[in-house]
């Protein structure tokens, strides 16, 4: 490798939605990822919703009340 052209590869660390936070070699610093190993419903054999964007409490909201319109 020539020197001075190549970005430096180090160690940094990665940080899950789930709050794990592990060490990954990247040329980038502080990555964010939504899904780890540690949170993943293949490795944990459990579903788990992972809703980082509030979706799906928006359309809780919005499903509570069409229920509550359909009632009367
Ligand atoms: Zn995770």
């Amino acid at each position: 490798m020539k020197e001075g052209i190549h970005p430096a590869y180090e160690l940094t660390t990665a940080t899950c939605a789930c709050g794990k936070i592990f060490e990954v070699g990247s040329v980038r610093k502080d990555i964010k990822v939504e899904i780890c190993s540690a949170c993943h419903p293949f490795f944990t054999g459990k579903q788990k919703l992972v809703d980082t964007a509030g979706r799906i409490e928006r359309f809780k909201k919005k499903y509570a009340k069409f229920q509550d319109s359909a009632d009367k």
